[in-house]
């Protein structure tokens, strides 16, 4: 199915619903406006900032995820368990769901499309530093990967490394920098 059809086929549903009484035009508007404006990766940003800033803090969201986003006030939902986990010198994390396409949507937004695609699905589990680096992120030797599969009950965020040259900056200035790919641990930040 391309584009357009995709398009077509969303619209003929969304005027069904609404023709058969079971939604209206608005509410649906303000879903998308929702999902455009406050829900997406600027939050899990936000999130990582402020564990790179404050050390108390980033104890807390890697011990409890979910617990510390709360102070946040996110909506959007399947956030049920967040599990954050640090990418260090000897590890680099990387999130999948293998089954479907299971996403922390209130810390990271809607998924992208190859996160959903099955061949990343299969593939990165099996060798998961050849798909990073076709997806260009190559990962120290040295370094171990390991691939978190996400499910309905948890789902993973990547607390990247604070990447060298970066920590004299503000913590606003931290989130306007930090990637949704790094916080699914495919990109590394401040990699050339
Ligand atoms: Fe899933």
């Amino acid at each position: 199915m391309n584009n357009s059809d995709a398009s077509v086929r969303a619209e003929a549903l969304e005027s069904l619903l609404i023709d058969k009484g079971l939604i209206e035009a608005d509410q649906i508007d303000q879903t998308i406006a929702l999902y455009n404006e406050r829900v997406g990766p600027m939050n899990g940003a936000r999130v990582v900032a402020k564990a790179w800033k404050n050390a108390d803090y980033r104890k807390k969201l890697l011990e409890d995820g979910s617990k510390a986003i709360e102070e946040f006030g996110f909506v959007g939902g399947q956030i049920d368990k967040l599990v954050v986990v640090e990418n260090t010198a000897s590890v680099h994390n990387v999130v999948v769901c293998t089954l479907c396409s299971c996403y922390p949507w209130a810390v990271l937004g809607l998924p992208p499309r190859w996160y959903k695609d099955p061949a990343y699905r299969s593939r990165v589990v099996r060798e998961p530093r050849k798909v990073l680096e076709e997806m260009g992120t190559v990962v120290p030797e040295d370094k171990l990967v390991r691939v978190w599969d996400s499910s309905a009950e948890i789902r993973y965020m990547i607390l990247p490394e604070l990447p060298p040259g970066w920590s004299d900056l503000s913590e606003a200035d931290l989130a306007e920098r930090v990637s949704r790919d790094s916080m699914i641990g495919v990109e590394i930040l401040g990699a050339v």
